[in-house]
């Protein structure tokens, strides 16, 4: 369910949206199995439309470069993953995750990727695979370069490679295309000119960066916003069920009051 960070995040999007005369889109990141329920996407586009923000293009109302669920681009990701194979960028990896655990390369953030150790870059068998089912792929990142961007609001920007982050995957083993991959391939194809999310991506940003030179695309710009943390100070939970929209819809809260709310959280 969408809490206030998301509310607060869409808000941000739609007003920037308005002030340069853009076009908002909402796109359903829909991939992972595991994580993706009809009912959720249901309850998403109704608790977006309560907040009476207006958007352009989406999965609801389509628009000049559908579809906008990610479930239904499977083949523009094979695509890029196969340029990518061919150019040597990814390699695949069959570590297990008891190989990584015991690498001892702690996850640096919360949720973020562990740096991975390297043990399946001197392969050489990319080519021998006709899809990329089976093993994770990843991308083999410049390491010790310097990837820097400048955010809109935060200004510039700068990740190590090989230190801020490491060799991340682009395609799991279960056959499901990566975050990085499948946003990268659609900011491109969808011709997006600025993404609007929360500060927590910002590293994930220039993994992407990497991804768009690698798919020789220019990136579009970013602009993350303050993190949203519950009244005790945490960052906001994604289980946090008081502070989803469903929950303070229902105990009478409007949604400028919401969005106001929001903002008295934000960091
Ligand atoms: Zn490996």
């Amino acid at each position: 369910m969408l809490h206030i960070g998301h509310a607060r995040t869409f808000a941000i999007a739609a007003r920037r949206a308005h002030e340069n005369a853009g076009v908002l889109v909402v796109r359903n990141e829909d991939l992972d199995p595991q994580r993706c329920r009809a009912h959720f996407v249901d309850a998403m586009f109704e608790d977006l439309r309560w907040l009476g923000l207006q958007w352009a293009e989406g999965p609801d109302c389509g628009g000049p470069y559908a579809p906008y669920s990610q479930s239904e681009r499977r083949s523009h990701y094979l695509a890029a993953w196969r340029k990518l194979r061919d150019e040597g960028w990814i390699y695949p990896c069959t570590c297990s995750r008891k190989d990584l655990a015991s690498a001892a390369s702690a996850p640096n953030e919360v949720d973020d990727e562990p740096i991975y150790p390297g043990q399946c870059r001197v392969r050489t068998d990319a080519m021998d695979f006709v899809t990329p089912a089976g093993v994770n792929w990843r991308f083999r990142v410049p390491n010790g370069e310097a990837i820097a961007f400048v955010d809109i609001r935060l200004g510039p920007q700068s990740f190590l490679a090989g230190r801020d982050f490491g060799d991340f995957v682009v395609w799991r083993r279960d056959d499901v295309p990566a975050y990085q991959l499948a946003v990268t391939v659609d900011d491109a194809l969808m011709e997006i000119t600025e993404v609007v999310r929360g500060a927590d991506l910002l590293k994930s940003t220039a993994r992407q960066i990497l991804l768009f030179q690698a798919l020789r695309r220019s990136p579009p710009a970013y602009y993350h916003c303050g993190l949203v943390s519950d009244e005790s100070g945490q960052r906001m939970a994604k289980r946090n069920d008081s502070a989803s929209l469903r929950h303070l819809r229902e105990s009478g809260w409007a949604p400028d009051e919401v969005l106001r709310h929001a903002e008295t959280l934000a960091r």
